[in-house]
Order: structure tokens, then C-alpha cells, then sequence
């Protein structure tokens, strides 16, 4: 027998509490059960978005709220700036194609963070550019991207909205969606938010709201005027994932419970023995700054196959964690530390690092990363 453990960084452990609310029978989504469910996770989705505007639900995986902030603002031909520094960067880029933008990206170097005054470069070169697409954590390196810094860039122009995708960032670290100005910010439900795959959340500025006035909407399941105008009436327009809600309703209460300062501070403790942990095991971090505290991408040591590491992760320890995609591919290997995780998961997957290494036969001290964890982790008495 092989017990598992889910590290990757999407999907997400799922607690037992959340999986028994979901396997509730399902309600009708006519029916005033419904509503009453909706209503309470609108709510309390506008408290962890930290906005008074609506935050929609949409039954999809994350990319399709992408999608939908891309449908939903831009018509064929308007004009849309990228922050490319991973794999989630260039969805973005690859999204707006499809949907007929023209295209400038301002490449960042995998492990870096873009720096604002390259985006407010470029909007003041090109003012017709009609948004903003960036991560506020690109999990394919493990950076953090300034979503604030970045507001204050974007805010001043007239027209241009903010789109953050925030899937490995909201309920980890904070993300003012209205303090900051974030126009368009997207979720998706298997990540921090520890339910299994399938929903998608996208909170809308009025700034963002009227550019989609003037859009030539090129969606149809991803039409979020149209969802809002059910949405707001505690219904949605098509069936929605009504066991994921129920889901998200138990998640939200415990969230709250535990309050948003409690939750930021609890992911950036982990976060930081992570990589401290790493550190004392004679390992290096792959960010070069920024580091995001949702996951930690580690630099495979000289000699041995990042990939090797990943898998043997699995295959001996049962522990899914992820390896590093294109030209990272073998070069690092991921471990996540967001949603429901606690000291344990992190000691734990240290121990294994330094098992795996060891059989990999590179030459590391057993437990010297995970004395630091633990000497960081360690309960105040
Ligand atoms: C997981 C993830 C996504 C969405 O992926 P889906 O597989 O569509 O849910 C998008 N952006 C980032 C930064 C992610 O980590």
C-alpha cells in the first residue's frame, strides 16, 4: 500500500469536512435552496476578493474564466498587452489571439518578476491598448508579480483595465481587488481554494464593466453580462456545479472562521519554512526574486534529472507534487504549500526531498532541512 499526498500546485488536498458537504444530495438550481446557498457564497466571495462588485461563478476549470476576461472585454483587432514570464503568461497571449486581439508581451524572464515601469512603459507608447493581462503568481516559476504596483500604473490610464489572474494568489497572499484597483481578477476552485477542479470565479470593476459595453462579445457559455444578470438575482443562467457550491460554502465558512490576516499569515509561515527548509538542505530556489508563498519551485541539483526527483516522489513516497514545464523541464521540480496544508505537509515533503535526493544518490545531510522547518514551525507555547 502507498498512502497519497496531493502537493501538486492544482489540484489541492480537499478536506474531509468539504468532501461530506459535497456529497449531499444535490439540490435543483430552480429550487429557493439554491438561492439561498447562492446567496451566502456570493457574499462570501465578495469578502475574499475583498470587493463590493459581484464575483461570478462559472462552472469551468480556471482557463475558462480566462477566457471569459478575455471574450468579455476585447473585440477582434483591439490592442492587449501580455506579461509573459511562464506557461500561464502565455495563455494569455494565446487567448487573446483566439479571440482576435492584436498582441504586445512584454517577455519576463523565467524566475523574475515584471517590473511595472516596463508595462507603464509600453501604455504610454501605445495608449490604445485596451487591457492588462497578468499572473498575480505565475505557478509554472513560482513568482509573485506586484499586482499592486501594477494597478497604480494601469489606474492612471483612461480605457485600460487590470485582468489578474489570481489562481494561486487569492487566499494566499492579499489581493485588494478593489484598495488596489484590480479590474478583472479570476480564481479557479482547485487551488487555494481547496474544493476538486471545476469551478471558475471572475470579480468586475465598473471600469471593466464598461469596456464590455463597448466590446463585440465574442462569447457565449463565458458571457459574463449575461451571468451577472442572473448572478445578481441569486441564479445563474446555465446549470451551475451545485455540489461544488455546497463545496465552496463550507470552505468560505471556514475561511471566515479563521479570518483573512490569519489565513495570509498561516500560508506565509509555511511558505517561508518551505523554503528556509530547502535552503538548510544545501538546495537552491529557482525564483531570483519574489518568490510566491502558494508554492515553492526548487532548482534540481547539478547532476540530477528534475524530472527524476518528481517522479520518484510519486513512485517510492506516494507524493504528487510537479516538475518544471518547457525548458524547465528536468531543471526544477515544484512543491505546493497553499489551501488546506499545515506544518505537517510541509516537514513532510522536505523529509521525502531529501530521501528522494539521497537514493538519487546526491550527496545531502538527512533532516537538515527539516530541523529548520521545524525549528521555524515550531507552536509557541
Ligand atoms: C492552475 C492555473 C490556471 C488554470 O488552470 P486550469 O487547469 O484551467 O484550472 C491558470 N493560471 C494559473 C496561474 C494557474 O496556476
Amino acid at each position: 500500500m502507498l498512502k497519497r499526498y496531493l502537493l501538486a500546485p492544482g489540484p489541492t488536498p480537499v478536506s474531509p469536512e468539504v468532501l461530506l458537504a459535497m456529497a449531499k444530495p444535490v439540490i435543483h438550481h430552480r429550487a429557493p435552496e439554491f438561492a439561498e446557498l447562492f446567496g451566502e457564497v456570493r457574499e462570501g466571495l465578495k469578502w475574499l476578493f475583498q470587493t463590493k462588485n459581484d464575483v461570478l461563478i462559472l462552472a469551468s476549470s480556471g482557463t475558462g474564466g480566462m477566457e471569459g476576461a478575455v471574450a468579455n472585454f476585447l473585440s477582434p483587432g483591439d490592442r492587449a498587452l501580455v506579461v509573459n514570464g511562464g506557461k500561464f503568461g502565455e495563455r494569455w497571449g494565446k487567448i487573446c489571439k483566439t479571440f482576435g486581439a492584436h498582441v504586445t508581451e512584454i517577455k519576463v524572464e523565467w524566475g523574475h518578476a515584471v517590473d511595472p515601469q516596463a508595462v507603464a512603459d509600453v501604455l504610454k507608447k501605445d495608449p490604445a491598448i485596451k487591457a492588462v493581462y497578468v499572473q498575480a503568481s505565475e505557478t509554472s516559476t513560482g513568482v509573485a508579480h506586484d499586482t499592486k504596483a501594477l494597478a497604480e500604473v494601469v489606474r492612471t490610464c483612461e480605457g485600460t483595465i487590470l485582468v489578474v489572474d489570481a489562481i494561486t494568489a487569492l487566499g494566499v497572499f492579499d489581493i485588494q481587488t478593489d484598495a488596489w484597483g484590480l479590474d478583472v481578477v479570476v480564481t479557479g476552485s482547485q487551488k487555494a481554494l481547496m474544493l476538486p477542479p471545476g469551478l471558475a470565479f471572475v470579480s468586475v470593476s465598473e471600469k471593466a464593466w464598461q469596456v464590455a459595453e463597448k466590446a463585440r462579445n465574442g462569447a457565449f457559455y463565458f458571457d459574463l453580462k449575461k451571468e451577472r444578470a442572473s448572478q445578481v438575482k441569486n441564479q445563474t443562467a446555465y446549470t451551475p456545479a451545485v455540489s461544488m457550491i455546497i463545496g465552496l460554502q463550507e470552505v468560505l465558512r471556514t475561511l471566515k472562521a479563521e479570518g483573512l490576516d490569519a489565513v495570509f499569515a498561516r500560508q506565509e509561515r509555511l511558505a517561508h519554512a518551505m523554503r528556509e527548509g530547502v535552503k538548510a538542505a544545501g538546495l537552491s530556489l529557482f525564483p531570483k526574486m519574489s518568490p510566491s508563498n502558494a508554492l515553492t519551485a526548487i532548482s534540481a541539483p547539478d547532476g540530477v534529472d528534475g524530472q527524476a526527483i518528481y517522479k520518484n516522489l510519486r513512485v517510492q513516497y506516494g507524493i504528487t507534487a510537479a516538475g518544471g514545464q518547457d525548458h524547465l523541464k528536468g531543471q526544477i521540480f515544484r512543491i505546493a504549500h497553499m489551501g488546506y496544508v499545515d506544518t505537517f505537509d510541509v516537514i513532510m515533503s522536505l523529509a521525502a526531498v531529501e530521501m528522494v535526493l539521497k537514493s538519487l544518490g546526491h550527496s545531502i545531510k538527512l533532516g537538515s532541512g527539516v530541523a529548520k522547518a521545524q525549528e521555524l514551525l515550531l507552536a509557541k507555547s
